[in-house]
């Protein structure tokens, strides 16, 4: 038996199982906030065109606006300025076979409740791998933080009087990721690939910084983390092919053994 015509029995007999870890998208999907003096992306709205009525009498459907990085959603490299001249770095021209990797999931759960500010490091790295393998080349990094299970925006993104506190990875982690590893990219279960203190940090989001000039790619507001084991789940993240798109919400799949 092939091995396509195996995975189409183990998708039928259950024992692989489709695990979705996207997030619903809609008015109330949480937006970053940026200092003002730098531009917004606004949330979602949405606009009926028609429904079943006299600007459409058997047809229904809508128009939407919305930022490229809403809700669960893509970082192509060029999304950063350290990405913007490498080849192939948009949504359009990024080649297909980089949207499916196998995933290893970082369960970094315990040290994010203990402290929302907490930062992946090499030494948090290397001590899975001494459990679970070294990191694979073109491999998904998922940061399970948990922080997908926080209720509401308000609780999502955290703020208080010195700024949004969200976890994220060290600059020297992220490298070791990048340039060490060869991974695909990093997913998170926050809004962005970075902690939320990041923009204070040396260089300001460092994570974005060091992907995108590796080429790499960002997956955020993930969730369902916790379903998946620490190595052996496939996921397929595609965006939407937006010519010159410096990203686009997606629906991220994860093929994983039941
Ligand atoms: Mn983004």
């Amino acid at each position: 038996m092939s091995v396509l015509s195996q995975l189409v029995e183990a998708l039928r007999d259950g024992s692989i199982r489709v695990v979705d870890l996207t997030q619903p998208l809609g008015p109330d999907t949480p937006v970053i906030g940026l200092p003002d003096i730098f531009g917004q992306s606004p949330g979602l709205t949405m606009d009926v065109i028609s429904r079943y009525d006299d600007a459409g009498p058997a047809w229904y459907w809508n128009t939407l606006n919305l930022g490229e990085h809403t809700g669960t959603h893509f970082d192509a490299p060029v999304h950063w300025v350290t990405g913007k001249d490498l080849p192939n770095n948009t949504t359009e021209t990024i080649p297909a076979h980089q949207y499916v990797g196998p995933a290893c999931v970082l369960d970094c759960s315990a040290d994010t409740a203990a402290d929302p500010d907490f930062l992946l490091t090499p030494a948090w790295i290397e001590r899975w791998e001494s459990e679970h393998g070294r990191i694979p080349a073109q491999s998904w990094v998922l940061l399970r933080t948990d922080w997908s299970k926080r209720d509401g925006a308000e609780a999502i993104l955290n703020v208080d009087e010195s700024g949004p506190h969200s976890p994220g990875f060290r600059a020297d982690a992220s490298e070791l990721l990048a340039n060490d590893r060869d991974v695909l990219g990093v997913g998170v279960e926050t809004i962005g690939t970075d902690a939320g203190q990041a923009g204070g940090f040396d260089p300001p989001f460092p994570n974005h910084t060091t992907m995108h000039g590796a080429g790499k790619f960002g997956l955020a507001s993930l969730c369902n983390l916790d379903l998946l084991p620490a190595t052996g789940a496939i996921v397929i993240a595609a965006p939407l092919k937006i010519v010159g798109g410096s990203g686009s919400p997606l629906r991220v799949l994860a093929l994983t053994p039941a």
